[in-house]
């Protein structure tokens, strides 16, 4: 049917017709068709291709990672194994007894065992981890913070606002880049009794330099009051016993990211961390250390507003069962990116390179991501195409997110699993 100039074809023509191209569903293409013509009926038929193409690319869908950022926020930090096939689980109940359990009982035993802490809850992001905690310990009450770690962390974390939105009190001490324990101790006494806690937080995405001092978890740990710690990144332990075997040491760029069982050895009451950072797990935050303080988090009632789904915490037992079985540098996507050495990222950029027909092997340095290692780099290898091919390759049949620098496109392949180099050849070929 041939649209005419006065009347516009009908929804169905264009929705029938958008069908030949798309896979939406037909309810979804027969509202494209609707919107298109009141919005222009004369050009009824471009603009529901428009607006279906803009509704296809706004749907999630699996991308390959080629920026060399290891954890890169915007394609949703750690990248995961997907686990379970599809049965229900016992999420709440108690397979023994058969009567209801929690869902916090798994992993609280693999991070206690896994981090020296007496237990741990399991909630959506680190933000709703230390805003459980501050409204569970600290409402109504005063909390210590260094100015100098009264931090925002992006994507809208800011101490301060956290601080208010929880019902704590947020109490200033020392100045930006020097803050010693006597300020903390003045700010407990001459409060009395309103001081409930300090709260050490890591600046994870700066750092100052100069004339600095910070006062560390055991020595707030001295003090009359508990002290919590916001470590943020998530690493386990800064030993790294799951590295051995696979890297001669730790990396230099984890010297300074705070742990979790060092931080409760040194006497945090409590430490928060996220799930998908250096942890390389799901979105999720945890609170782990004294059980009475785990208790009353556990049954404050934002928890009920704050718990994770069963698939998260599916995902998460995964990932802390490879710690355990120190085997997270064979199956936890992230730290296999880590140890990948060089001399392998190079055979791969060639033999990519000789399927694709294009490109040439090039040395980069990879970013950790996700704030955690400002600044550090991990040397890398990569494919380097004269141009800039970045819209090209987002618009492959499985996205590849790369990089231009001067008309150089970089496609770095430590953040690209093995199994994807397929993808990439494929990606490549298409471009010439
Ligand atoms: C990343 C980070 C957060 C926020 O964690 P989410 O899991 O993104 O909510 C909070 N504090 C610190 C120190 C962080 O590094």
């Amino acid at each position: 049917m041939a649209p005419s100039a006065t009347h516009p074809p009908s929804i169905d023509t264009i929705a029938r017709a958008l069908a030949v191209q798309s896979t939406l569903p037909h309810s979804l293409l027969v509202d494209c068709a609707r919107r298109a013509v009141t919005q222009a009926p004369s050009d009824a038929m471009s603009t529901a291709q428009k607006l279906t193409n803009d509704l296809e690319i706004a749907l999630l869908t699996e991308v390959v990672n080629a920026t060399g950022v290891l954890l890169h926020t915007n394609l949703g930090r750690a990248p995961q194994s997907v686990v379970g096939s599809g049965r229900p689980t016992n999420l709440e109940f108690d397979l023994a007894s058969g009567e209801r359990g929690s869902r916090q009982t798994s992993v609280s035993k693999l991070i206690s065992n896994l981090t020296g802490a007496e237990a741990a809850i399991v909630v959506n992001n680190n933000a709703a981890a230390v805003m459980l905690v501050l409204a569970a310990l600290a409402s109504d009450r005063d909390v210590a913070v260094s100015r100098g770690e009264s931090v925002e962390i992006g994507g809208g974390f800011r101490i301060p606002d956290v601080m208010e939105q929880s019902g704590a009190r947020l109490v200033d001490v020392g100045t930006t880049n020097r803050t010693r324990l006597k300020d903390y101790s003045k700010a407990i006494e001459s409060r009395r009794n309103d001081v409930a806690l300090t709260l050490k937080v890591h600046p994870s995405n700066f750092a100052i330099q100069g004339f600095t001092h910070t006062t560390s978890v055991a020595e707030l740990a001295t003090l009359s009051v508990p002290v919590i710690a916001d470590i943020g990144s998530g690493l386990l332990d800064n030993t790294c016993p799951w590295l051995h075997g696979y890297l001669d040491q730790t990396p230099t760029w984890l010297t300074d990211e705070p742990a979790a069982r060092q931080a409760i050895s040194d006497g945090a009451a409590l430490v928060m961390f996220s799930g998908d950072k250096l942890l390389g797990g799901p979105q999720c935050g945890i609170i782990a250390g004294r059980a009475d303080l785990v208790q009353t988090c556990a049954s404050h009632p934002l928890m009920r507003a704050l718990r994770p789904g069963g698939h998260t915490l599916l995902m998460l037992q995964s990932v802390l069962l490879s710690y355990c079985a120190r085997t997270v540098c064979i199956d936890v996507p992230f730290w296999q990116m880590v140890v990948t050495p060089v001399g392998s990222l190079e055979s791969r950029a060639a033999e990519i390179i000789r399927q694709s027909g294009t490109g040439s092997v090039v040395a980069l340095e990879s970013l950790i991501g996700a704030g955690s290692a400002p600044g550090s780099t991990v040397p890398s290898v990569g494919i380097a195409l004269t141009g800039d091919h970045r819209a090209a390759l987002r618009a492959h049949d499985i996205a590849v997110i790369s990089r231009t620098v001067n008309n150089t496109t970089y496609l770095d392949l430590r953040s690209v699993a093995p199994q994807d180099d397929a993808i990439v050849v494929a990606a490549l070929t298409a471009l010439c």
